[in-house]
């Protein structure tokens, strides 16, 4: 996403570009995020992933803009070994997906070290879950979802028949894998924050994890939808997903202080929404022949 100021001139010339606009800031939210994907396609992420980063950055500084919020991600953190996550943690990948924006993480540190009127400010998301509540505007996966709450979705609408819970063995509460779900609202407010805090001249290239700093497990978080939803969703137990860590969830205190940044939404809000958009859009964007 450009953020531009107003042009007097007409901001489109002949040859389609945008000559007059001056960009104050990128957020760049772009990227593929199949973690499965990445492991058979490493080269399609690099490419679009890193390579689309160092054109979105070049194109950047041709124009003069140099203030960036990019999406990275708690994949950051691998497997961590201990909770909650803070920005200090080592960092490291376990899949090219992973690599992906752990490297793009090095090359904006590294460019903001080549070049001080650099800010970047990179967003550590971790389970971003809901969706708008006006029902509008939801997540819409390509294909059989990776993710736990598009697949619940799913199983809600009568699109999967069974929700597959990977692993029933994790010493956490109930067996399940915990994860730090933060709703989509949060964490659109989050990036506001962000951009705002870019005019900080104490920025250089900072690192700030948005999530509530919460750990919920699988299924407390088919609970909470079958609460909001009034739908059963049967389970299946299956073994650990490869490459899943136990339990990650966030230490929200960075955020919390420099962005002046917290998570407002419960699991019950996330859930909420979730069935809302759901429900009015079963079919995501498309319909039921477009899914076929
Ligand atoms: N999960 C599950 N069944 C699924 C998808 C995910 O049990 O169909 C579990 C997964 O093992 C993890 C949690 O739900 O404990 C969140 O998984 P997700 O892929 O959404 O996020 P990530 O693991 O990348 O944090």
């Amino acid at each position: 996403m450009l953020l531009s100021r107003e042009s007097k001139n007409s901001p489109v010339n002949s040859a389609g570009t945008f000559p007059f606009i001056r960009f104050d800031a990128v957020i760049h939210f772009a990227g593929l995020k199949a973690v499965g994907e990445s492991v058979s396609k490493p080269l399609l992420y690099h490419d679009n992933n890193i390579v689309g980063t160092i054109t979105l950055l070049e194109v950047m500084a041709a124009h003069g803009c140099k203030n960036l919020v990019f999406s990275s991600s708690a994949t950051v953190y691998g497997w961590p070994k201990k909770v909650p996550c803070t920005e200090e943690f080592p960092l490291s990948a376990v899949n090219p997906y992973g690599r992906t924006k752990l490297f793009i993480e090095e090359i904006c540190r590294d460019l903001r070290n080549s070049d001080s009127q650099w800010k970047i400010i990179l967003l550590r998301y971790f389970n971003p879950v809901g969706a708008h509540p006006s029902g509008l505007i939801g997540e819409d996966p390509r294909g059989t979802p990776n993710n736990l709450m598009p697949f619940v979705q799913q199983v809600a609408v009568g699109r999967g028949q069974a929700l597959t819970v990977f692993g029933k063995d994790y010493s956490t509460k109930d067996g399940t894998g915990v994860r730090d779900y933060i709703h989509v609202v949060d964490l659109a407010d989050g990036h506001i924050a962000a951009l705002k805090k870019l005019s900080d001249p104490k920025i250089g290239c900072d690192v700030y994890n948005l999530g509530t700093g919460k750990g919920t497990s699988v299924l407390e978080m088919v609970t909470a939808f079958e609460k909001a939803s009034g739908k059963k969703i049967p389970l299946q137990i299956a073994g650990r997903r490869p490459g899943d860590a136990e339990v990650v969830y966030a230490s929200i205190k960075k955020a919390e202080t420099e962005l002046k940044w917290k998570a407002k939404y419960g699991i019950e809000d996330m859930c909420k929404d979730q069935w809302n958009w759901a429900s009015k859009n079963p079919f995501g964007y498309g319909s039921l022949e477009s899914k076929k």
